[in-house]
Formats: structure tokens, sequence, C-alpha cells
């Protein structure tokens, strides 16, 4: 393994004040790091998309793991650091400047399966996990996700039906994909601590249900989780033929959205799917 120098040194000599605007919360233990790039399996020799490497942690602990890491970074102040680090391991680290939002991933990544890691900046976070899980083509061009979130967030993404943070985010994280919580963080173990707990969430693809547009089940969520405190023969009302297709399926209308399992979310939306599509 090359010797690096301390995260700590890095920053201080390329003057990497961590920036709020850039939800820039910096991890630099490297036992902590090297457990995340462990979480998907071995990455000896896997492509790798990190978003967002900062000053390197991250990146280094999957360098470190043998991977061949695409990293997106927006602040351009943290590039001549990833430069060095790019030295350390030849042909191993690829810096693309830039805003991962505003990127093709699959492109970028030369249309290889990919695994995707990040300590996401929180205020993208929510936006690329969406833009992951969503689109009708499945399965997706990564084979899987393991990201950072505050841990509100993380429990939203795992949630079970029943409780009030079962919602949107976790039937599209849960309907064609398997999410768990993989490892709760401390909001100690961040340069500067952010004000909550963060976790890293694990999702693995899986087989698509037959037969469902992913436009329709959003709509269906959407409708049913925006007035998530109305019963169902209500909330659904705004799209046509649910409250039928509901007593269809033999789902009582006066139900509440949090109660419907995501087999029964996704039967909704197979019932619709095609007509209304
Ligand atoms: N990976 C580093 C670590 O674990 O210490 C830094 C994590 S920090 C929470 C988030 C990083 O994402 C920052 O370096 C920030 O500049 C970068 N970032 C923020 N918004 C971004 C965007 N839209 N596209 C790419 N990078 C972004």
């Amino acid at each position: 393994m090359p010797e690096l120098p301390p995260l700590r040194e890095i920053i201080a000599r390329h003057g990497l004040s961590a920036s709020k605007s850039l939800g820039q919360n910096f991890l630099f233990d490297e036992q902590l790091l090297d457990r995340i790039a462990a979480l998907p399996g071995s990455l000896d020799g896997k492509a790798v998309l990190e978003v967002g490497p900062g000053p390197g942690g991250l990146t280094r602990a999957l360098l470190r793991a043998g991977a061949h890491v695409t990293a997106i970074e927006m602040d351009r102040r943290c590039l001549p650091a990833l430069a060095e680090l790019g030295e350390a391991y030849p042909a191993q680290l690829r810096v693309i400047e830039g805003d991962a939002l505003k990127i093709g991933h699959a492109e970028l990544m030369g249309g290889e399966p990919f695994a995707v890691l990040s300590n996401l900046p929180y205020n993208v976070g929510t936006a690329l996990f969406v833009r992951w899980l969503g689109g009708e083509a499945w399965p997706p061009p990564w084979t899987s996700l393991t990201l950072m979130f505050q841990q509100e967030v993380a429990q939203r993404i795992v949630a079970p039906p029943g409780g009030s943070a079962y919602g949107r985010l976790a039937v599209l994280a849960q309907w064609r994909a398997k999410a768990k919580l993989a490892m709760k963080v401390h909001r100690s173990a961040f340069t500067p601590p952010p004000k909550v707990m963060s976790a890293v969430v694990h999702v693995t693809p899986e087989q698509m249900p037959e037969g469902v547009s992913i436009g329709m089940l959003e709509r269906i969520t959407e409708a049913a989780f925006g007035q998530r405190r109305k019963m169902l023969r209500q909330s659904l009302k705004a799209v046509p033929g649910a409250v039928e297709a509901l007593e269809g399926l033999g789902i009582d209308p006066t139900r509440r959205a949090e109660t419907l399992s995501i087999e029964e979310f996704v039967s909704l939306a197979r019932c619709l799917t095609g007509d209304r599509g």
C-alpha cells in the first residue's frame, strides 16, 4: 500500500475548510471507511462510482480495496488533493469535476456495471437516490448502492409498512430492490460533526415485478402518501380508476396509505398500468 499523509494534513495543506453549502462533512477514521468500502463485498478490480470524494477519505478506502474508481467532485479546491491520490494509485482513479446531478452516470462508466459508494452531500443525496432507483429500465447499470444518509432518511428508505417512516421513498427503494440499513454512524465521526446522526444504506437490485409502470406506481404513492391521514378512497380520487381497482383487488378503501404493503401498491399499479399508464 502506498504511504499517504494523514487526511488532516492534506486538508490543511490544500486549505480545504469544510463548505456548508456543499454539504461537506468529512470522514477521517480509516477503519470506519474500510468497513464502509467492504459492505458491497470484494471490490478488487471492480468499477466504482463515488460521488463527492472531497479530500478523498472514502476514495482511499476504495483504492485500498483494489477498486477502479471514477469520482465526481464539484468542489475544485479538492482536485489537487485527489490528483495526488491518483498518483499514488496509478490507473485506479479518474476524477471528474462537475455536478453529479447533471452527469449521465451509465455513460460516464462506459456502459459497464459499477458499484456506487458515497458519503453523499446531504443536500443532493435524496435527489441522486431517487434518480438511481427511478426509470422504467431495470436492472439498473449499478450493481449496488452503498450510501451515507441522515439516519432519519435512511430509516425512511428501509421502513416497513405500518409506521410514520413508511412512504414514497420506502416503496421506491423496495419494490424492485432490497434496501437495508447496514451501519449507523455517530455524528462525532464527521468533521465538522453534522447536527444529526447518519447511517449507511445498502441497496441491491432485485427482479422487477412484471406489468407495472414505475410512472403509475409513483403516481399512486404520490396521491396516497400526499394525504397520508386520509382513507385511500379519498386520497386516491385523483388517480382515475384507482378506487375501483382497490375494490377489485379486495383492498379495503377505508385503509390509509401507510398500512398498504409494497406488494399491494404494486398490484394496484399493475391494475392501472397500460390503459392509463
Ligand atoms: N467523501 C468525503 C468524505 O467521506 O469525507 C466527503 C463527503 S462530503 C459529505 C460531500 C462531498 O460531496 C463534498 O466533497 C462536496 O464538495 C461534494 N459535492 C456536493 N455536491 C455535489 C454534487 N452535486 N456533485 C458532486 N459532488 C458534490
